[in-house]
């Protein structure tokens, strides 16, 4: 593409984003709810900014010669079935996005990944231990909740609702983000950060019920000989993602996972675009300032394949 553009939408990890277009020395643009616009002028590193009244408006723009990169508000705010089929260019795969958003489709690419994921319950009624009550649509772990047995299910799930009933796993979250490079031919493991939520990180007072509601992330350094099962098991994602999707997936993904006391590692959940969580690595995280050379945050890194994959014709692969 001639007049390349970066675009997003402006919440989540959208400074990242475009400071990394802006390294790269690619123009941006970022799409902005009007009460949000004189904040994000203030930062200087859009090049161009749209405003909008709705998130939806999107699909009606001329977006013909951006590559806009997802992050966690595109899944919250617009329906991901009209996304994925429009024509808005997305960097990395669509259908990635899809299966994230589909309970049952994500967990079948975890199990095809082999992850050790933790133990699922298919009805109430069978449950032996812990667990945390997942209602589908639930966004950054709200309205999630624990039960302790199955009196405290019967007592407090919605069951006019769909939930999944998940083993509760104790122990230290830790999300690690990859990057699949198809440039390289190769499985970055980029950083790791945990997630601070409220109130169930909120260690100082007793909460009968805590929340999970994502207040912000804090970065890790993991115990090095954890990094090896990571990379491991990234690795696995992207083939079982590839040989389920009939395509490939560049770019961000991210492995949410918890260790247990005895470093057991369980993987929850996946997410198949940039983290808020990489916001905590700019300019670097300590792994991809090894990695590179040089400072590299998710934003530049994203930016930088994407130049490069123009430089050499082979941007159309990387787009969906
Ligand atoms: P916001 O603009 O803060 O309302 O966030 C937009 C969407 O991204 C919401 O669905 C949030 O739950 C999600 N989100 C924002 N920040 C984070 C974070 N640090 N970790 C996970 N999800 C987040
Ligand atoms: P999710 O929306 O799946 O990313 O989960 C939101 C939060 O719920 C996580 O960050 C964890 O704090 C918590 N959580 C999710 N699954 C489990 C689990 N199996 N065991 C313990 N906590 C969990």
């Amino acid at each position: 593409m001639k007049n390349l553009k970066i675009g997003t939408i402006a919440s989540h990890s959208a400074l990242n984003i475009l400071s990394g277009a802006k390294a790269e020395g690619i123009t941006s643009v970022l799409y902005c709810k009007a009460d949000r616009e004189s904040f994000y002028r203030q930062w200087n590193v859009a090049d161009e900014i749209i405003t909008l009244d709705s998130y939806a408006e999107l699909f009606d723009l001329d977006t013909s010669e951006v590559i806009m990169i997802p992050h966690g508000s595109f899944v919250a705010y617009l329906p991901i079935d009209r996304l994925v089929k429009s024509d808005i260019k997305l960097f990395g795969s669509k259908k990635l996005l899809e299966w994230e958003s589909d309970r049952k489709l994500k967990d079948q690419l975890m199990k095809t990944a082999k992850l050790p994921v933790p133990k699922e319950f298919d009805s109430w009624e069978d449950v032996d231990r812990p667990v945390i009550i997942k209602y589908y649509g639930a966004e950054g772990g709200k309205g999630y909740f624990v039960a302790q047995n199955r009196d405290e299910i019967k007592q407090k799930a919605d069951f006019s609702r769909k939930f999944s009933i998940q083993e509760y796993i104790v122990g230290t979250k830790v999300y690690v983000t990859f990057f699949q490079s198809y440039l390289y031919e190769r499985t970055e493991l980029f950083g790791a950060d945990i997630r601070y939520e409220t109130d169930i990180d909120a260690k100082l007072r007793f909460t009968a019920d805590p929340t999970f509601t994502i207040v912000g992330n804090i970065p890790v350094v993991l115990r090095e000989s954890l990094l090896i099962p990571y990379q491991k098991m990234a690795e696995n994602f992207v083939a079982a993602a590839e040989s389920l999707l009939n395509e490939r997936i560049p770019g961000p993904f991210c492995l949410e996972s918890i260790i247990d006391r005895n470093l057991n590692i369980y993987v929850f959940e996946f997410s198949g675009r940039i983290v808020a969580g990489t916001n905590v690595m700019i300019p670097s995280s300590p792994y991809s300032y090894i990695f590179h050379g040089e400072h590299m945050w998710m934003g530049r890194r994203i930016a930088r394949e994407i130049k490069q994959a123009n430089e050499r014709g082979l941007l159309e692969e990387l787009i969906s």
